[in-house]
């Protein structure tokens, strides 16, 4: 039997394994989630032009009582054609031009308009740049607004339209395919026989792997007979840069997973993690094919798919694949695991690590709810209250 492997290592092996995925154009309404591939540098200033902040009439600065003629009208999408002198304004719309000879914008409550003279008052003083925004204060022309790699959210989506771009330059989502192994899994909403379960293992992979960007091509089950196993890999490869298995990967008679890669040509990077829980992890690559044998426990599936194969989708697009991590301290006590990490669910309460509920590994509902998985390092004793501990986020 190997020796346990401790998770830095592990994860360390699956990264030195990826290799990014091609690149291709997406168009900015579908880049949502994708991950950019090269520097996005702005095409022009933004905003393109000084612009008024506020709905009131562009003037030169100056004292106030002012009374000026009104000679003309700035719009948004449609500047005036005149200038503002030392004795006129401009009726001024929040986001129109600043006309030429104007330095400053009052805004529409501060004056008086007298209709049937065309005139308005300045009620204020006004200074030089007031309620003006100028040319490129948002993004400069050529300036790097969203560096290569970043994980495009909503607000990537508008800087890279307020940049000038239309499309996207992105590695492709990886190819996932989720294959659960067991004789007693039955799909979700089927009635259960004596000794049955609902695969829930399958759906929730295929949700992480989804969150973490990947296209999910095939979610199957397949019984736990060594044929069946292999037909059902050899199939899952078929058309996948990443396999993820459930269950099937422990030492137990019934186990087949690992003899049913290794028939398929996947070839073993490690099993076995000092890791609690997940201790049967397995990985190994077909190629540039990824292939995680996860341990069948829900709750380890779960886990070792954010450690393992979260980390491996994010490198595979160009992301940056290290979980954002905080240090906190523990909201109670919480007893070590000779031998191995535990990573326990935490929500954050009152600034502490306290645990979800109760963490067996077959305890699905402690995942609900939970900000990070807290690592408690291996050891005999137990970490106090207070103790901190590192915390990887979920999101
Ligand atoms: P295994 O890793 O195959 O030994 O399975 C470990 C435990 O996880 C057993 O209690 C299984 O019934 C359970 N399990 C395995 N696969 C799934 C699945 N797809 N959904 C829910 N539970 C599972
Ligand atoms: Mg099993």
């Amino acid at each position: 039997m190997p020796a346990l492997l401790d998770v830095q290592t592990a994860r360390d092996r699956v990264l030195a394994a990826v290799r990014r995925l091609p690149l291709e154009a997406v168009p900015l309404a579908g880049a949502l989630g994708r991950v950019l591939s090269a520097d996005l540098h702005a095409g022009g200033d933004v905003p393109p032009f000084t612009n008024s902040a506020m709905d009131g009439f562009a003037v030169r600065s100056g004292p106030a009582d002012r009374v000026l003629r009104i000679v003309g009208e700035s719009r948004a999408g449609a500047p005036a054609d005149t200038a503002v002198t030392d004795d006129s304004a401009i009726r001024i719309s929040t986001g129109a031009m600043l006309p030429d000879g104007a330095d400053a914008v009052i805004m529409v409550e501060r004056t008086e308009e007298d209709p049937s003279t065309h005139t308005v008052r300045l009620h204020a003083v006004v200074t030089p740049g007031q309620n003006v925004r100028g040319a490129g204060e948002d993004m400069r022309a050529g300036s790097v607004v969203l560096p290569a790699g970043t994980v495009i959210r909503a607000a990537a989506v508008g800087v890279a339209a307020g940049a000038h771009a239309g499309s996207l330059s992105c590695a492709r989502r990886p190819r996932v395919a989720v294959l659960a192994t067991g004789d007693e899994l039955v799909p979700p909403g089927a009635p259960l026989l004596p000794g049955q379960i609902h695969n829930s293992n399958s759906l929730t992979l295929a949700a992480l792997a989804t969150e973490a960007g990947a296209d999910v091509v095939l979610v199957d089950h397949v019984p736990d007979r060594a044929e069946a196993t292999r037909d059902a890999i050899a199939a899952a490869l078929d058309d996948a840069d990443v396999l993820v298995l459930s269950g099937g990967v422990s030492v137990g008679p019934h186990d087949h997973v690992k003899a049913a890669l290794e028939a398929s040509g996947v070839v073993e990077h490690f099993w076995r993690v000092a890791l609690r829980p997940g201790k049967p992890t397995w990985f190994g690559t077909r190629g540039e094919q990824l292939v995680f044998g996860l341990p069948g426990n829900p709750v380890s599936s779960m886990v070792t798919f954010l450690l393992f194969a979260r980390p491996a989708l994010r490198a595979l697009q160009g992301a940056d694949p290290a979980a954002r991590r905080v240090r906190m301290p523990l909201a109670q006590p919480v007893p070590q695991t000779a031998g191995r990490d535990e990573l326990v669910r935490v929500t954050f309460v009152d600034d502490a690590a306290t645990l979800t509920g109760p963490q067996g590994s077959h305890v699905l509902t402690s995942m609900l709810g939970a900000d990070g998985l807290a690592r408690i390092p291996a050891g005999e004793g137990e970490l106090a209250a207070g103790v901190l501990v590192d915390v990887e986020l979920l999101q």
